[in-house]
């Protein structure tokens, strides 16, 4: 695997974008914020790290890469992750079921 791609922001732990909010075996995404154009691992990390409050990407926003798996650095578009969000459609690293209860802090639902 390889490390190259987006920074991303952040108190990060690994080289898979997890980070000290979310460090399960599957969570490998970052979000890149509407606000910023920065990728972070979770709200939680834009929330403390960042200077401003965060944005959601609005509806029409679908075809904008802005998830990063963590595992193969592949950028999704936010349709791509919100159609298959149980598993990376590159490269199959699953992804954190919970994180769909935060899709509405990322993205306008
Ligand atoms: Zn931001
Ligand atoms: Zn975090
Ligand atoms: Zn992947």
């Amino acid at each position: 695997m390889t490390t190259t791609g987006p920074r991303v922001l952040g108190p990060v732990v690994d080289d898979a974008t997890r980070c000290i909010h979310y460090r399960s075996e599957l969570d490998v995404i970052a979000i890149r914020f509407a606000c910023c154009g920065e990728y972070y691992p979770c709200h939680a990390c834009h929330a403390e790290t960042a200077d401003h409050a965060a944005t959601v990407w609005p509806r029409g926003a679908r075809d904008e890469r802005a998830v990063l798996c963590g595992e193969c650095r592949a950028e999704l578009t936010i349709a791509e992750y919100l159609g298959a969000s149980s598993s990376c459609p590159r490269c199959g690293a699953g992804f954190n079921p919970g994180c769909a209860l935060h899709t509405h802090l990322y993205f306008e639902v």
